[in-house]
């Protein structure tokens, strides 16, 4: 809100007598332009709430006064309304879990502003070794050298070390980023061969995986390189190794046959996530994770992909593309868990037509490793008959890399399952160690790494800033594609939420037509009684790049009519986000809904 005058309050989150903890929501502010949350900056109990909603305040008003939870003084601490970013704190003291209560007057909602010049962020703690770096980055993926390039624009001395020959991490290497070159590559096939039926035939495609591969690893080290180039302009310096912290303020670093000691003052953990291993299979390099999937073996006619999520049915739908014969197998009944099943059903229709085999509620019971295939036994509805396959690709999710990278030895808590707990600042339990990316847990998104990296750098380098994102888009660029942001249907109503929901289907769309698709849908979901947006799914070609509106929408807090009215170029598939809401509202033109009877 910067340093905006009279902002209207719109809710009052807190009561007298009620305990917050920090970064708790005290209140909803809005201008003309955003609506936020203020959080906040102390734990406690509410004395008294001073302001009431429909108030108007303006930066450095009292919002409510706490009685501070363990403060070092019994004495109440006001609660004052968003002022523009102040100079910003130190971090707290290395031993002391929290940061000094006094900052009460001084609370910069959300991120804090970049202008705002760092102070010495240096903890004071007798026993940081002498020599010890400013700032360590462990892990070079989208987290690591997100949160090291932010580091050293806001004045660190940054060290970031990968255990890898090139940065990038997951996402580049062997995830997001070849994937989707892959993927486009699919599309391109599947495209060329759906207008068959509008009059332009192409031949079958003649696919050089050679060649293929050799454009995607470009793709690749074009981006991997850049990193290289962006690490220099900043002074980042790179070491290149595999970190093990042994202490709170030490790690070992060893490369080749050589280890040596690095201390730091300050430590960013980001070590990603590996691919879960399913026990009990051969060791056979022919039963692969998405790495080895990402490399597309020559040989491979027949291919079976045991785990029906976002990463499995993406590389599936490769391999469809390029004419291998593709089974899928899921533990559970649907596809897709976590995404609500009317979005999963046009993706299913279709692979349903293309796969060889689609078995949900099924388990791989064993896997043979022959001389001339893989041959797996099933266990699920219907007693599948075994199969065999050329290939296996392992697809059942990712394991946090917490307990691999020592976190433990330096005093962080860290779960049976890898994960790093950290409170909104991305710090852990030793609060000059911060942690961000898959390490600290789902979802597991290159999107998410790069938010908690900068919030993880900015409050190292001694800014205000918390991790206070509402939604978070989850996409998957199968054909067609799904995305989703904020509440899902499913999870609206296993909560009892009080929403209404607008939906528009593809088919509707002159767009969609014009693509020769009619199989996507758009489907927002509104809050029953503000109509505010607080979330949507969307299936098709592009839904990926069309949820980023929605993520907008539901970040300030935008209503139905707020995106109905909004003007949407035609004819676009854009268009079909206003006319879900337009259906919510019910001004819909684009279709005849009729009109609900009214209860009697
Ligand atoms: C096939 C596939 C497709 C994906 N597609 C998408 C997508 O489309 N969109 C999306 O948002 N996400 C996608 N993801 C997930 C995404 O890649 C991860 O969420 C993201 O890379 C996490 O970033 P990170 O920085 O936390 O960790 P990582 O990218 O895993 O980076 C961690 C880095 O730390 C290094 N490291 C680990 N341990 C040590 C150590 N001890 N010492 C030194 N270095 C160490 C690793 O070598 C690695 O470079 C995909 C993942 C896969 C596998």
């Amino acid at each position: 809100m910067g340093d905006a005058k009279d902002v209207s309050v719109v809710e009052v989150q807190i009561k007298n007598g009620a305990t917050i903890a920090k970064e708790d929501p005290v209140v909803t502010l809005e201008t003309d332009k955003a609506s936020m949350d203020v959080p906040s900056p102390v734990a406690g109990v509410v004395i008294s709430v001073s302001i009431k909603t429909g108030d108007k305040v303006s930066a450095g008003a009292l919002v409510a006064t706490v009685e501070v939870e363990a403060a070092p003084s019994a004495a109440p601490v006001a609660t004052a309304a968003p002022a523009p970013p102040v100079a910003p704190r130190g971090p707290a003291q290395a031993g002391s879990v929290e940061p000094a209560q006094n900052e009460a007057n001084a609370v910069a909602p959300g991120r804090s502003s970049p202008s705002a010049a760092p102070i010495d962020a240096t903890p004071v703690a007798a026993d940081v070794p002498e020599g010890a770096l400013d700032l360590v980055v462990i892990g070079a993926g989208p987290g690591g050298y997100t949160a090291a390039f932010r580091a050293a624009d806001l004045g660190m001395k940054v060290t970031l070390i990968e255990r890898w020959p090139v940065l990038g991490g997951v996402c580049l290497n062997v995830g997001c980023i070849p994937s989707k070159a892959l993927l486009h590559a699919a599309k391109v096939i599947e495209d060329a061969e759906s207008m068959a039926g509008c009059g332009i035939e192409f031949g079958e495609p003649r696919i050089d995986l050679n060649k293929l591969r050799a454009w995607k690893s470009r793709v690749v080290s074009r981006l991997t390189g850049g990193l290289a180039t962006l690490a220099k302009q900043r002074k980042v310096d790179v070491l290149s190794g595999e970190a093990k912290l042994i202490g709170p303020y030490s790690l070992e670093l060893k490369s080749g046959a050589e280890t040596r000691l690095v201390h730091f003052r300050q430590c960013i953990i980001a070590a990603g996530s590996e691919s879960v291993r399913l026990p009990g299979f051969p060791d056979d390099p022919r039963i692969f994770d998405s790495t080895g999937a990402l490399e597309l073996p020559a040989d491979c006619r027949r291919l079976l992909v045991i785990g029906g999520g976002i990463i499995g049915l993406e590389m599936a739908c490769v391999y469809d593309a390029l004419g291998v014969k593709v089974s899928v197998m899921e533990l559970s009944n649907t596809l897709m868990t976590g995404c609500d099943p009317d979005l999963v059903r046009p993706l299913q229709k279709r692979i349903e037509k293309r796969y060889e085999k689609i078995m949900l509620g099924t388990r791989a019971k064993a896997i043979d490793a022959g001389k001339d295939g893989l041959h797996v036994n099933f266990e699920g509805p219907g007693e599948p008959a075994a199969m065999d396959f050329d290939r296996v690709l392992v697809a059942v999710g990712r394991s946090a890399n917490g307990r691999a990278v020592g976190a433990a030895a330096a005093g962080v808590k860290v779960s049976d399952r890898g994960i790093i707990a950290v409170d909104k600042q991305m710090r852990t339990n030793m609060p000059h160690i911060f942690a961000i990316g898959d390490i600290v847990g789902a979802p597991m998104l290159a999107h998410k790494a790069t938010h908690e990296a900068k919030v993880a750098a900015e409050v190292a380098s001694g800014l205000k800033a918390a991790f206070d994102a509402r939604c978070i888009p989850a996409v998957a660029y199968t054909d067609p594609e799904i995305a989703w942001v904020g509440v899902t249907e499913t999870e609206a109503k296993a909560q009892g939420m009080d929403f209404g929901k607008g939906t528009f289907p593809w088919a509707a769309s002159g767009r969609s037509l014009a693509l020769n698709r009619e199989d996507g849908i758009t489907k927002l979901l509104f809050d029953a009684k503000t109509h505010r947006v607080i979330g949507a799914g969307i299936v098709g070609p592009n839904a990926g790049d069309l949820i980023a509106e929605v993520g907008l929408a539901i970040e300030m807090g935008a209503d139905a009519a707020d995106i109905g009215l909004t003007i949407h170029a035609h004819p676009t598939l854009s268009e079909t986000v206003a006319f879900a809401a337009e259906a919510f509202e019910g001004t819909l033109t684009d279709l005849y809904i009729p009109k609900k009877a009214p209860r009697t």
